[in-house]
């Protein structure tokens, strides 16, 4: 049995911000992770020699925890935008259209523009601007973002816009999805600005420079290269292949480690998520004009089409275009694992959202994950931290990370004033 000060459960993005902020503060620090890499669902994948990444590609700029994290880290220099260029929506009905441009989540900030109009009907916008017209109070008790959409601007924006995006995005439909978790300042913004549009409208011009996700040249697998660099640095214990029982785990033991044990890790259970993602590298010369923009985000009920969102990786971000010389990268989300066939099936996926014909791939990479659901129980009061916790994306995940590192050494700094007193 060792003894540390603090022993981190679980070496995804969660669990290495945390060990780093506790080591670098001076705590003697433990790291396990089940598995034989630390970072989780940030990984780094190369298909036809082309560097992409297989997890998390980019990162919500909102809070700017993400970036402050990366230039601490000395990535500031390699922070970039994506493609200025609307995501697309592939329809029920087979068509295509960009997604309206002044939308956050898929919800309208401008009911009435041409391109609402244009996704979902003269009938089906005049419903949604009603919203300007109602109290900032309907709706703003709702538990779930497709509760809010559906009460404030009715269901055509429900089905037609603000689904396909939570479906790509968070893999669930909108009225799964608690309403914190799909944006922590929705509920806020539609009292402070008395509707639902003008809310989305100041969400949107808060973001950091009018780009609500960012990315990082060589992606975003460098943040876990640096922290780990830094682990090592700080002399935190790192232990590969440490699979921690939960029901064995105590407030003061993991495994053979004794010391604080914050929880970085996911119990499993039976709401947690299989989703494969598969990369295709192409050679498909009418790509170059990127005719889906940054790529496609997939209705429910679409016909002929299984996945769930399609993203034009060489068109989204330059640095992945440079490598590629010509050839396309496009990733692919399946809900599910094992799916007979998975490579010709994307392929023929692609073919169709993108609108060309595509023939064999020149690489194909199949990337199996989990997605923790939101944590239900836990050891009576032990800390925890990770996306079962504060809900999917980097920028909730590091947020709750460095609250929780404040926490606790605040909390020792008490401790140690009291044993000194
Ligand atoms: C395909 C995909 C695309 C995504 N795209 C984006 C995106 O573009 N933007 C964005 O912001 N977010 C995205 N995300 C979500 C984002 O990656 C996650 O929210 C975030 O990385 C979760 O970090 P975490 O540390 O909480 O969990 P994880 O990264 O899952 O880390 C948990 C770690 O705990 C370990 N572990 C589990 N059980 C045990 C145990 N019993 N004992 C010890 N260790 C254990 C696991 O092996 C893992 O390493 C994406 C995720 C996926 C899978």
């Amino acid at each position: 049995m060792s003894r540390v000060d603090e022993v981190v459960v679980g070496g995804g993005i969660a669990g290495l911000v945390l060990a780093r902020r506790l080591a670098m503060a001076g705590r003697k620090v433990a790291l396990l992770e089940a598995s034989d890499r630390l970072g989780g669902q940030l990984l780094r994948i190369e298909v036809a020699g082309i560097t992409v990444d297989a997890g998390a590609e980019s990162f919500a700029t909102r809070g700017g925890v993400v970036a402050q994290l990366a230039t601490e880290i000395g990535l500031g220099a390699d922070l970039v935008s994506p493609l200025d260029a609307p995501a697309w929506l592939y329809r029920d009905d087979g068509s295509a259209i960009a997604l309206p441009a002044t939308s956050l989540l898929g919800i309208p900030g401008v009911p009435l523009a041409a391109d609402v109009i244009a996704a979902i009907g003269t009938r089906a916008a005049m419903r949604a601007e009603l919203d300007v017209a109602m109290p900032p109070t309907v709706g703003a008790k709702a538990a779930t973002l497709g509760e809010l959409v559906r009460r404030r601007m009715g269901s055509a924006v429900l089905r037609g816009l603000v689904d396909p995006v939570v479906r790509g995005v968070h893999s669930t439909s909108a009225d799964q999805l608690p309403l914190e978790r799909a944006h922590p300042g929705l509920r806020t913004a539609l009292l402070r600005e008395g509707s639902l549009s003008h809310g989305v409208l100041s969400l949107r011009a808060g973001a950091a420079a009018g780009s609500q996700v960012g990315g990082i040249r060589g992606g975003m697998a460098r943040l876990a290269d640096e922290l780990i660099a830094d682990l090592e640095l700080f002399g935190v214990d790192v232990r590969l292949g440490a699979r921690i029982a939960f029901d064995e785990l105590t407030r003061q033991r993991a495994g053979d480690v004794e010391g604080r044990v914050v929880l970085a890790a996911a119990p499993p259970t039976a709401g947690e998520h299989r989703v494969t993602i598969v990369l295709l590298a192409v050679d498909q010369p009418a790509l170059d004009a990127a005719p889906r923009g940054t790529g496609m985000l997939v209705a429910t009920d679409a016909p002929g089409v299984r996945a769930r969102a399609l993203t034009h990786l060489t068109a989204k971000w330059a640095w992945v275009g440079e490598q590629a010389a010509g050839r396309h990268v496009l990733r692919l989300s399946y809900d599910g694992h094992g799916i007979p066939d998975l490579a010709d099936v994307a392929r023929r996926d692609a073919a169709t959202l993108l609108g060309v014909t595509l023939d064999a791939p020149l690489d194909v990479a199949i990337v199996p994950w989990v997605r923790a659901a939101p944590a239900t129980h836990a050891v009576d009061g032990m800390r925890r931290i990770g996306e079962a916790e504060s809900g999917t994306g980097l920028a909730a995940v590091v947020a709750a990370a460095e609250r929780e590192a404040g926490r606790l050494l605040d909390e020792r700094a008490e401790e140690d004033g009291v044993a000194t007193d």
